[in-house]
């Protein structure tokens, strides 16, 4: 009998994913720890793949834009690096001054464009 490589790794693929997700639905804790476990020995045994692959996610979740400061307009690449930002002292001085350019905006929308001294006396009395 000959062997079909390709009909024989796609057979020995099927059955895998079919064998994980049996351990899945059996013992899904388990299950996760098996796969952190394997994950952390192919990082510990190719550590430039590692490496790449996290740069290249970190690039993407930030071009997303799923952890963005609107007050910096700023993306980060995580929840984390995130909130770490809205701690530090550059995005709290920045959210005090969007808050005093918006107060400064708010008291000179009470005036009238061009308003002369007559204008302003009008603003004042009524
Ligand atoms: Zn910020």
């Amino acid at each position: 009998m000959e062997i079909d490589p390709i009909g024989y790794r796609k057979k020995n693929v099927a059955n895998n994913l079919r064998w994980n997700a049996n351990q899945k639905a059996a013992n899904p804790e388990q299950y996760l720890q098996r796969k952190r476990d394997e994950r952390a020995t192919w990082v510990a045994n190719n550590p430039e793949k590692a490496a790449a692959a996290d740069r290249k996610s970190r690039a993407k979740a930030k071009a997303s834009g799923r952890h963005r400061c609107n007050d910096c307009d700023k993306n980060f690449p995580n929840r984390p690096e995130l909130l770490r930002h809205l701690g530090r002292d550059i995005h709290k001085n920045k959210v005090k001054e969007l808050k005093e350019k918006a107060n400064a905006a708010k008291f000179f929308a009470g005036f009238k464009r061009k308003a002369d001294e007559a204008g302003l006396d009008d603003v004042q009395t009524s």
